[in-house]
């Protein structure tokens, strides 16, 4: 039987120092959800455990100057009840919700989705429409970068083995931005999305103004379809414009077949999904 060392660091940079010291032996453990379920097939190269759930450093969900802070441990649970995220990031709320079951979003943290970096991952669509930021701390100190440079390939970003993602933020200008996601699985419950996918725009003068587009589980990675958003950047919200964003996205994407759909299945709902966020943005951002 496999034995694990289980250490809770007291600081972010004793969590640094420690993952530096032991390399690939080592782990940060946040919820759990995905790490436990991977031990149980990783070769066994792991032995230590990095508790970073409870540091001060990556947890809390504030507003500040610059916008809308979410540490890198917030659990689905935490962002489901804030009052800010209620409020001013409802799509991403709407992400958290589409998660797992109730013990799955009380334990699970928005960082270890996006550590684990699965195509599927829920929150990435909800989060690149708004251009939110990561940071990063390693022993070299911290960097922000987009989300999207965050995600390197299917379970694969750009942490080195010290390093920790640290939170994530929301520019300001984006907090309240009409949007929209919607997630596609084959249960209500309990099921990774064949497609899940975000939009938020703006309405001035009667034309759209910064559209985004971010699908997930259509291509290695979460994507945002940058063709699209050209596209519509501009044009008047009609619903032939909308139809060719959404025809955009489908040949911008790469779904697989696979057990759960197979990629022509997947294509027709890019298509669907894809006009329905955006149809249904318009409709905040009118109304708004
Ligand atoms: C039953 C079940 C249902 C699920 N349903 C969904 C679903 O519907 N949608 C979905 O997207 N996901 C789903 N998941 C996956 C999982 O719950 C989420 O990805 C969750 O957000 C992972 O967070 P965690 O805190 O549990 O991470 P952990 O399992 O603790 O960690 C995940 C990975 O990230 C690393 N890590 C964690 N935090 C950090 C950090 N701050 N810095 C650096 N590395 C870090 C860990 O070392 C590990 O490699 C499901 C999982 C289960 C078990």
């Amino acid at each position: 039987m496999r034995t694990l060392d289980y250490i809770a660091p007291e600081s972010a940079a004793d969590a640094i120092a420690l993952l530096a010291e032991h390399g690939e032996s080592a782990r940060p453990l946040a919820g759990g959800t995905d790490l436990i379920v991977d031990l149980k097939h990783s070769p066994g190269n792991i032995h230590i455990l990095v508790d970073v759930s409870g540091l001060e450093e990556f947890r809390g969900i504030e507003e500040t100057d610059e916008g809308l802070r979410i540490g890198s441990m917030a659990t689905y649970a935490e962002i489901m009840e804030n009052p800010i995220c209620l409020e001013k990031t409802p799509e991403v709320v709407a992400a958290s919700h589409t998660v797992g079951a109730v013990q799955t979003r009380n334990l699970g943290t928005i960082g270890g989705n996006l550590v684990t970096c699965v195509p599927s991952a829920d929150s990435a669509p909800a989060l690149m429409v708004l251009d939110a930021e990561v940071t990063v701390a390693g022993t070299n100190g911290n960097r922000r970068m987009p989300i999207e440079e965050f995600f390197v390939g299917p379970r694969k970003t750009i942490l080195q083995p010290h390093e920790l993602l640290v939170d994530i933020w929301i520019p300001k200008k984006n907090l309240g931005k009409p949007s929209s996601f919607y997630k596609f699985g084959l249960r209500k419950g309990q099921a990774l999305a064949l497609v899940n996918v975000a939009a938020a725009l703006e309405l001035k003068s009667g034309k759209i103004v910064e559209p985004r587009i971010a699908l997930g589980a259509v291509a290695p990675t979460p994507i945002r379809i940058l063709k699209a958003e050209t596209f519509l950047s501009g044009k008047k919200p009609t619903k032939k414009n909308i139809q060719e964003a959404a025809r955009i996205a489908v040949t911008e994407s790469k779904p697989i077949d696979d057990f759960r759909a197979s990629a022509s299945y997947r294509c027709q709902l890019i298509q669907t999904l894809t006009q329905r966020v955006l149809t249904r943005s318009l409709e905040i951002a009118t109304a708004s």
